[in-house]
């Protein structure tokens, strides 16, 4: 499957776009120039403007026009939302992109693991892309009462006594349980239910990553926990994946490895994809197991006490990051 998991392609493709955004701007602005220079010199030099020199002129600009839809045309193929290098090719993500390869290429990962790596690199670093530019989006239009708000979470230590019946938009917690709004089964293509409830912040999802705060605090302190048994593990910084990620990812991975937009939970802030860390202060590589990476083995062994869940371990695709809230039914 091309997924665009290459370091040339991606370079060829920034650059081809950086010379098609010029062509379309620098170029034409820059033959209009010349042609009123040319004119006022004639001016100048009190010559008269001849039909022989006016068709010149106007052929130039026709040539132009012909050339500027080109590049036009080739720019509209190129950022097509197939095209998987167009989504990619962004100068920071094909900046972490190298440094990744560097690392990988230096491990001895099999190349099957590498390529595996590779494409999470990939995706990870284009879903941190996507989540500062919402970001920045959100700053823009955030006022100060709202960014205040955004700093204010519950009290971690309350991370299992959640007691409300408050509905927060598409997920509530009682007693433990988190209900999130049921979909219309198989209807996915044309779901349009409120996904991403931080999408913009929200009460009860303003935490810094925009996850559902009861989820966040349950993280956090499982977080912490693990950093006082001296394992590192982080959580994604995408608290709340939209709905449009969620729907490349269903078109662009392999089939059954992504949900169907509209039944992730993690476009209802109740999902994280951890990152585990190994003693060389390395993410512990494709291929780990709870032996070979301790910091997953104990969050593995542990995430029941802080009411949390791996369900992806014995999936076809397993995901051993992937974790959600335990206690979760449909309403
Ligand atoms: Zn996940």
């Amino acid at each position: 499957m091309f997924n665009c998991n290459d370091l040339s392609l991606l370079n060829f493709t920034y650059y081809f776009k950086l010379s098609l955004g010029i062509i379309m701007t620098i170029i034409p602005v820059l033959v209009l120039e010349l042609i009123f220079i040319k004119v006022i010199r004639l001016k100048e030099k009190k010559k008269k403007i001849d039909t022989k020199f006016i068709v010149k002129q106007l052929k130039t600009v026709f040539y132009t026009i012909v050339f500027f839809f080109l590049a036009y045309a080739l720019n509209m193929a190129i950022t097509s939302p197939n095209n998987k290098c167009n989504m990619y090719a962004k100068k920071d993500i094909i900046k972490e992109y190298k440094s990744s390869l560097k690392e990988v290429n230096d491990s001895d990962m099999t190349e099957n693991s590498k390529v595996e790596y590779m494409e999470k690199v990939l995706i990870t670093a284009y879903e941190n892309y996507e989540k500062d530019d919402l970001n920045n989006k959100v700053k823009e239009k955030t006022t100060n009462n709202e960014k205040a708000k955004v700093v204010q979470i519950n009290n971690k230590s309350d991370f299992l006594k959640e007691n409300s019946d408050k509905t927060l938009n598409t997920v509530y917690v009682k007693n433990g349980v988190f209900y999130y709004q049921g979909y219309v089964s198989g209807n996915y293509n044309t779901y349009y239910g409120t996904h991403c409830p931080s999408n913009p912040l929200k009460e009860g999802y303003n935490n810094p990553y925009g996850y559902n705060n009861y989820f966040y605090n349950r993280l956090t302190k499982f977080i912490e926990d693990a950093g006082k048994n001296g394992y590192k593990i982080t959580m994604s910084e995408q608290g709340c994946r939209s709905y449009q990620t969620q729907v490349y990812y269903y078109k662009t991975m392999t089939p059954g490895r992504a949900a169907p937009p509209g039944w992730s939970f993690h476009g209802l802030g109740i999902a994280s994809d951890l990152e585990f860390y190994g003693g060389n202060g390395y993410p512990c590589p494709y291929g780990r197991t709870d032996n070979s990476c301790p910091s997953m083995g104990w969050a593995h062994r542990n995430a029941y006490k802080y009411g949390l869940v791996f369900p992806l371990l014995n999936a076809s695709y397993k995901e051993d990051w992937h974790v959600e809230p335990v206690n979760k039914q449909s309403y």
